[in-house]
């Protein structure tokens, strides 16, 4: 059953369902029968870099073209794909096939781009998850660098054993690490300071509350001061209007993201956005 949640969402997953267990079992196996039947796409949003103005990076971010209620955003299926463990075979077509567009874009000339792939905290628990980054990422015949990979908070939360190292692994590789949602949990100094991390995005909330008018939250700015502090990277997201666009500007972030400049788009409007972008 699809429970209707306004515009273009739908829950497939709700705590009532939980309980029913045969309605979760008939999700799972429509969620693992999406993937042998290639129903998932990524669309891109571009990363602007506000000093040059241009176009620098990718995110992915995934959909499902479901046989009967159309296209689903993530909110409505990654819970229950994480909670399946099937996450884990999303993320090795996610990684796949971002890598082999990224590929092809390089062939016809663009290339400096970066590719970001967010991957759930839950995944760097299994053994073999970081071989299979670099590997696809190498099969592909891209440089590792030009790939990030966006986690969560969460990870360095739970900081169970290890991950310092996994993350260290991927530095090693040069697979970049971007912490997603950022300030939305108890960050802390001692994260940025602790972890090999390469950019931090700013979350969404953040931004939303920039507007003419009033001040800027002292939470923004100690973010800010931080990430400057630890010469990390700087990604604004969820940037809509010119306001915000302007005082993330003056604040000193180094990218942005949002429906300003893009909403998330298929791959073959991101090649017509850059061919158009190109000079001369
Ligand atoms: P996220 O990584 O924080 O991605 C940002 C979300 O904000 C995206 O929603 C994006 O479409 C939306 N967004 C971008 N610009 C704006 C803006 O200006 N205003 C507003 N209001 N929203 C904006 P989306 O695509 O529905 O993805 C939701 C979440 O699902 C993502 O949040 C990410 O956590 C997760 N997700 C997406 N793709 C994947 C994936 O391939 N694997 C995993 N594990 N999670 C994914
Ligand atoms: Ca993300
Ligand atoms: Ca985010
Ligand atoms: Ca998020």
């Amino acid at each position: 059953k699809v429970k209707a949640t306004g515009k273009n969402n739908y829950l497939f997953f709700t705590p009532e369902m939980n309980a029913c267990y045969h309605e979760r079992i008939s999700l799972e196996n429509e969620l693992r029968q999406a993937i042998s039947n290639s129903e998932f796409e990524l669309y891109y949003q571009p990363k602007v870099s506000i000093c040059g103005d241009r176009i620098v990076g990718l995110e992915a971010l995934i959909r499902w073209r479901h046989p009967v209620h159309g296209l689903l955003n993530p909110a409505s299926f990654i819970d229950l794909a994480e909670e399946s463990g099937l996450i884990c075979d999303i993320t090795d077509w996610v990684l796949a096939e971002a890598c082999s567009q990224m590929a092809r874009w390089r062939e016809i000339g663009l290339d400096n781009l970066r590719i970001s792939v967010n991957v759930s905290p839950s995944e760097f628990t299994h053994s073999d998850f970081l071989e299979r980054i670099v590997c696809n990422i190498t099969k592909f015949g891209l440089p590792t660098d030009a790939v990030e990979i966006e986690i969560t908070e969460n990870l360095l939360l739970h900081d169970a054993p290890g991950i310092i190292d996994k993350m260290r692994y991927l530095r090693n590789h040069g697979v970049r690490i971007s912490i997603d949602d950022f300030g939305t949990r108890y960050s802390s100094l001692n994260y940025l300071r602790k972890f090999p991390i390469n950019t931090i995005k700013i979350d969404q909330s953040f931004v939303r509350d920039l507007a003419a008018g009033t001040t800027v939250s002292p939470i923004l700015h100690a973010i800010i001061g931080m990430a400057r502090g630890f010469g990390l990277h700087l990604v604004a997201e969820g940037v809509e209007t010119m306001f915000q666009l302007e005082t993330l500007n003056e604040l000193g972030c180094d990218e942005m993201q949002g429906y300003l400049f893009s909403k998330p788009i298929p791959a073959a409007e991101v090649k017509l956005m850059l061919m158009n972008s190109l000079p001369g």
